[in-house]
């Protein structure tokens, strides 16, 4: 696929981003756009290998290599090279739904098997992905398709993000009808007010919900099902139920002075300050500001890095982001070979744009946090910690020790507790009566979704746990196909 001889003509190359020091003055998008030829040429460096991994979705020592959602990449990295951009198009929509969240927020485990990469920098899969959609945008390509029929039957999918909207997007166009129930004032997810603007457009977001209304789905906002829509309500409106709620319980740090002012789980700082910016380009001071204050940020993975990138944008005095866990090799360790996702050191946007205006990468390894500190108004002023390092314990797993004499105070205003998520919220499931697995994600077997109840089906973070845009995407669509099987008896979804 591509040109046979590309991947030695031509290097990998990306657009560049916006500098940092501009960027961190704005909420648009970090990246510019490549022009055609740089894209065709990038297409042609995918080089007919013979047995591609880089669609493949397999999960190696739990991580995703290969794209989850099975995207027919060298198909249209060859289309592409050959200027038949339409094609790529329809060859992208086969697979995924929603190519423009994922050509921009996927941290493109495709790129981490791709053969060319065993010995040169991998294809830029997840750009050339990106530049299809746009472009399929751009020239008016992409449209509303409603259903030729309608079965007459119904489905909720309780939940917008994009399990959810993948799901909901497979059903309808089987020919149900789809209601989509969405706590939140906008739909979206964590697509919406989670992942922050200048990572994803909201207007881009906003476009194919858009589409979606289109296409006859409907959304109902502002409802937590279980609480302002009774269960019973549930059973007896629809056909077949599709929970697709999310993993939103946030892990806490229970420790001296958590009940102190100024500190915040990630998530109540990221859904305020999308919230204010779309409601009213943040002329409401009604999100969490971090202007001229000290902020520390708990935790490493990409919701502390969007922390970091909203702190910047809010211009904070100071900004420090600890990890419990050691730094990152700066190339693959010969237990992580090839097909593996890389577990690399990498630098995210965020900590590019502290290290520009503060001189170094903001985050610090090895570090736990003993105690907050505040003031005699109850608000945090100090955070106490400890460097650690990780030992053997008895039961072959690995475990933080306190290193003595490394304690160290940091001041602090503004806390942010990014430390992952530790599954769904019971609320729903209980009124339900829905059986939960061993780390109380939702029990649903994955390639069938069906959970205990008849006619209930879950996806998303609320089966796996807390994941990946591209594996929402995947869950939503195998849920749709299980669910038109369970109303149908049988089923042409994919
Ligand atoms: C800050 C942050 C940044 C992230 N960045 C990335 C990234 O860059 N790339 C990536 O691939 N992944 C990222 N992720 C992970 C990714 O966003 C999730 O894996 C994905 O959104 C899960 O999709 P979902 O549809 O299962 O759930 P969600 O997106 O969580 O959506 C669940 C929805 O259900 C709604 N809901 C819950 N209960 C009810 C109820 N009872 N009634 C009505 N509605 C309800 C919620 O309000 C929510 O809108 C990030 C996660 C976070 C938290
Ligand atoms: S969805 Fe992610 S893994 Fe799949 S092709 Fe796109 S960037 Fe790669």
């Amino acid at each position: 696929m591509g040109k046979s001889t590309g991947f030695m003509e031509f290097q990998r190359e990306l657009p560049s981003d916006r500098s940092s020091l501009e960027r961190v003055r704005d909420w648009q998008e970090l990246h510019e756009h490549f022009s055609t030829q740089k894209l065709q040429q990038q297409g042609g460096r995918c080089m007919d290998c013979g047995v591609p991994f880089c669609h493949t979705g397999t999960l190696i020592s739990g991580m995703a290599s290969g794209c989850p959602v099975n995207n027919l990449i060298p198909e249209w990295n060859d289309l592409v090279y050959r200027g038949l951009w339409k094609e790529a198009l329809l060859r992208l929509h086969k697979t995924n739904n929603f190519p423009e969240f994922t050509g921009r927020v996927c941290p493109a485990p495709c790129e981490g098997s791709c053969v060319l990469g065993v010995i040169d920098p991998p294809v830029t899969i997840k750009n050339i992905e990106r530049a299809i959609v746009d472009k399929g945008f751009e020239e008016g390509w992409v449209t509303a398709e409603s259903p030729a029929q309608r079965t007459g039957k119904k489905v909720a999918v309780v939940g917008s993000g994009p399990s959810g909207l993948a799901c909901a997007a497979q059903l309808n166009q089987a020919g149900h009808l789809v209601t989509v129930y969405e706590r939140a004032d906008r739909a979206g997810g964590l697509l919406m007010y989670g992942i922050p603007n200048m990572k994803l457009d909201k207007t881009i977001v906003q476009r194919r919900i858009d589409l979606l209304i289109q296409e006859g789905i409907n959304f109902i906002t502002n409802t937590t099902v279980g609480v302002d829509y009774p269960v019973t309500k549930l059973h007896e409106d629809f056909d077949a139920i599709v929970l697709c709620c999310g993993a939103t319980k946030p892990r806490d740090l229970p420790i001296e002075g958590r009940d102190l002012q100024g500190i915040h789980f990630a998530m109540e700082f990221l859904h305020a300050n999308t919230k204010s910016l779309l409601d009213s380009d943040l002329g409401n001071n009604a999100c969490i500001s971090a202007a001229d204050k000290h902020v520390i940020v708990i935790g490493g993975g990409d919701t502390g890095t969007d922390c970091v990138g909203t702190s910047m944008r809010h211009q904070c005095r100071s900004l420090t982001q600890f990890e419990l866990l050691p730094k990152p090799p700066d190339e693959r360790q010969p237990n992580n070979p090839w097909p593996e996702w890389p577990k690399i050191y990498r630098v995210d946007y965020g900590q590019q744009e502290a290290a520009a205006r503060f001189g170094s990468d903001p985050r610090t390894y090895l570090v736990m946090t003993e105690k907050f500190v505040g003031d005699e108004n109850g608000h945090v002023t100090k955070l106490h910690t400890v460097n650690v390092e990780w030992v053997a314990s008895e039961n072959g797993g690995f475990s933080p020790q306190k290193i003595p004499g490394s304690e160290k105070i940091w001041p602090a205003d503004l806390v942010l507790l990014a430390m992952g998520f530790l599954g769904p919220e019971n609320t729903l499931i209980e009124k339900l009566a829905i059986e939960q697995d061993s780390r109380s994600n939702v029990k649903a077997d994955e390639g069938i979704f069906k959970t205990n109840v008849d006619g209930i089906f879950a996806a998303g973070d609320m089966r796996r746990g807390q994941s990946l845009v591209v594996w929402a995407i995947n869950e939503g669509r195998a849920a749709a196909r299980e669910c038109d099987r369970y109303l149908m008896g049988a089923t042409q979804l994919p």
